[in-house]
């Protein structure tokens, strides 16, 4: 099956008993058993329920992994994902991480004896340097938030496996319709399905995916132990946002390589973040690894207030967190998304207060181009 084909006819399809041709919502919690103990595969419906299942077996073929699970969050997707490990470990993130998880890392799960560090992961020595003797997994997002830098997913692999390191991909931006870390190396991709994913701004989810039965097991096991479970009616939405991945993507990136170009040249942009610019450090790298570049493009307008009075006269783009969905959306991510990144870090990484984040909704791209000049006056 080929990419487009697998978004509508991957998984589990439809109901057999009734024909249906969309995955029933099984707003059920226990299932009767034949006897003690006797079950057709479903017991308790945190343990497992039909229309989740079908959703965590769709995602897992999209990602061409061994199996998918289904949370609440893209919070509560890593955040199990981090149990895998124990007290004592270390882990080496991208530095510009996503606000969320350098808050669970840096709030949480400091607190539970796990160790950090984050490092620029755009340059493998860095990332070399980084490991030490009690470094257990690698966390990489790419491309990143809010500044869509790129790193080498297969150079990245090359480092977990000669340090014996569990290397997750946060997969979010790209998706699995444009790339695919696990086929290049990685042992779990994680998504918030929040985004691109689901692709409507109507339902909160996360998605993981791992390549191996063992990792299978011991995330099932993480996943009915602690909790954090996607509920029937958020799965079926997914379900139902994932058929129509590919077609928004293929929108969204015809929009936002029309934006891309009219913002570059603009004499207000001082510098436009997109990798799909062949300046753009990381485009050979984003070239090879991805099939797509994408629909979120950042640029920096140099003043909070140069920011400001955009975000006012817009009137397509509309103020909001979270990305990835139909309608165009725009933020100011050092008040916005990365608001708990303290200042003094958010300065180093370059989240500066003019930066300006769009994600490029599937809107006719004459109307995004207008709304953004004359917002740009
Ligand atoms: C939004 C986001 C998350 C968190 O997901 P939620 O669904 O909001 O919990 C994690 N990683 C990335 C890259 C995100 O954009």
């Amino acid at each position: 099956m080929r990419r487009k084909t697998k978004m509508i006819h991957g998984g589990i399809t439809g109901d057999k008993e009734t024909g249906a041709v969309s995955v029933p919502i099984y707003q059920v919690s226990t299932y009767e058993q034949a006897e003690a103990g006797k079950h057709s595969g479903f017991e308790y419906s945190r343990t497992g329920n039909p229309t989740r299942n079908a959703l965590e077996k769709v995602i897992a073929e999209l990602e061409e992994g061994i199996a998918g699970f289904a949370f609440g969050s893209g919070m509560a997707a890593i955040s199990s994902v981090m149990m895998l490990l124990k007290a004592g470990d270390h882990v080496v993130f991208t530095d510009d991480v996503y606000g969320g998880s350098y808050r669970l890392m840096t709030k949480v799960l400091k607190q539970f004896g796990l160790a950090y560090s984050f490092v620029d992961t755009s340059d493998p020595e860095l990332v070399e340097g980084a490991i030490k003797e009690n470094t257990k997994a690698l966390f990489i997002e790419t491309p990143t938030n809010p500044l869509l830098k790129i790193t080498d997913i297969a150079k990245m692999k090359e480092i977990a496996e000669q340090h014996h390191i569990l290397f997750i991909v946060d997969n979010t931006f790209a998706t699995p319709y444009y790339q695919l870390p696990l086929a290049l190396g990685a042992d779990i991709v994680v998504h918030s399905a929040t985004k691109y994913l689901g692709g409507h701004s109507d339902v909160v989810a996360g998605l993981v995916v791992v390549n191996s039965n063992e990792l299978a097991e011991r995330l099932h096991f993480i996943q009915n132990s602690v909790g954090a479970i996607l509920g029937p009616q958020d799965s079926w939405l997914l379900l139902r946002g994932i058929k129509t991945l590919a077609l928004r993507m293929e929108a969204i990136e015809m929009n936002a390589a029309y934006l891309v170009s009219f913002l570059k040249d603009h004499p207000h942009v001082k510098k436009v973040f997109y990798p799909g610019l062949p300046t753009h450090p990381g485009y050979e790298i984003a070239k090879q690894q991805t099939a797509g570049f994408g629909g979120m493009i950042s640029f920096d307008l140099g003043t909070a207030s140069a920011a400001a009075s955009l975000l006012e006269r817009v009137k397509y783009f509309t103020l909001a967190e979270s990305l990835g969905a139909v309608e165009s959306l725009i933020s100011v991510p050092a008040k916005m998304t990365h608001a708990s990144i303290p200042r003094v870090r958010r300065q180093e990484l370059g989240i500066t207060d003019g930066l300006v984040r769009i994600s490029v909704g599937i809107e006719d791209k004459e109307d995004l181009l207008e709304d953004l000049a004359n917002g740009l006056q």
